[in-house]
């Protein structure tokens, strides 16, 4: 399929302040689209970022079939690569599937996405710790009021310069399970990346926040006490010599950066279990002396330390709330490969 491109007449990239980035505060010169329709996808268009008219019976804004993706170019010492893409664009796939919407070609959009970042590529920071972040969604495009699924789609990828997550050194963060509210059950949207899942996620976050949490550490929905996630982050706690973290079953988002710290975990020759594990043990444990440090996975931050845990009125302090050795050596592993410094020995790269 070939690719129509429709460039910017200027570049808004001198608007830019690329020393303080922040995150997802600005969106380069262009956008990918496409459109599904008739049970196939159109040819895409690269053209300008900008507005697009939706009408006000645009049915995914009433019922949330919308599911999207993250993830990152870097400008390393090689050129720019992105990490791991194919892994991002399965998951889009797979969150289709959960949400009725249609299958992507992912070499295709993988083609096309390239496209898209080399001609964007001026927008790619410099700065250490900076990156390209790119967000691919797709949204039901039907206009209509009903429930059921939308038999047109629009897919649209934009990307956005992306300031280092951690301006000096790691900041642990303050989590805090969320008092009776839940996420996902069981054969519920958990496992997919779609806003709705978010919308859940913003009332119990407002009162975290409240209450001194950066973020909700997320307990089952059924019994309340195995470790799930936090916000937009996979977590994993070093229980004595074991790093141990929620299995995939379902409710749990399937993270990338998570599959990356257990593959590389296990070639260190640490010990990860993919196992259920209650709030309880991770108390118990602490009590004990075994807990030694804990951190949340996910793209944008790459490494969060956790420093702090609540949990009805009880609280632990993991690690002297400082950042741990794991943490602060995964960090530094993953970084690495992602800036070309260090040998990708897992073939986790893909030069543009
Ligand atoms: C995106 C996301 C993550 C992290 O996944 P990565 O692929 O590592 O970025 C974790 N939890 C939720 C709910 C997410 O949406």
């Amino acid at each position: 399929m070939k690719i129509k491109v429709v460039k910017a007449k200027r570049s808004r990239i001198g608007t830019v302040d690329f020393d303080n980035l922040g995150f997802g505060d600005y969106f380069s010169d262009h956008m990918l689209s496409m459109e599904y329709a008739k049970g196939t996808w159109s040819p895409p268009v690269i053209m300008p970022y900008g507005k697009f008219p939706v009408y006000p019976s645009l049915c995914s804004l009433h019922y949330a079939q919308i599911i999207f993706e993250g993830m990152k170019a870097f400008r390393g010492a090689g050129g720019i690569v992105l990490f791991r893409p194919r892994k991002y664009l399965e998951r889009l796939n797979r969150s289709a599937a959960r949400l009725c919407i249609p299958q992507v070609d992912i070499d295709e959009l993988l083609d096309w996405l390239v496209q898209l970042v080399k001609l964007d590529q001026k927008w790619v920071p410099k700065k250490e710790g900076t990156s390209l972040y790119i967000r691919p969604f797709i949204f039901g495009s039907g206009n209509f009021l009903g429930v059921r699924s939308s038999d047109t789609f629009r897919l649209l990828i934009i990307t956005s310069p992306v300031g280092a997550f951690y301006k000096v050194g790691f900041n642990p963060v303050k989590l805090c399970t969320p008092g009776g509210y839940i996420r996902a059950a069981v054969g519920g949207l958990g496992a997919a990346k779609t806003p709705a899942n978010y919308a859940a996620s913003l009332l119990p976050a407002e009162e975290a926040k409240k209450k001194g949490f950066q973020q909700v550490l997320w307990l089952d929905a059924k019994e309340n006490r195995y470790i799930e996630e936090s916000g937009a982050m996979n977590v994993m706690f070093v229980i004595g010599d074991e790093i141990v973290t929620a299995p995939l079953g379902g409710t749990i988002l399937p993270g990338v950066t998570r599959e990356t710290v257990i593959e590389l975990a296990r070639s260190w020759g640490l010990k990860v279990s993919e196992r259920p594990y209650t709030i309880d043990e991770v108390i118990a444990a602490s009590k004990a002396g075994m807990l030694k440090e804990a951190f949340g996975t996910g793209t944008a931050a790459v490494i969060s330390p956790i420093g702090e845990i609540a949990h009805n009125g009880a609280s632990i302090t993991l690690n002297g709330g400082k950042t741990g050795p794991l943490s602060q050596r995964l960090f530094d592993e993953i970084t690495a490969i992602q800036y070309g410094k260090k040998p990708d020995r897992f073939g986790w790269v893909m030069k543009l």
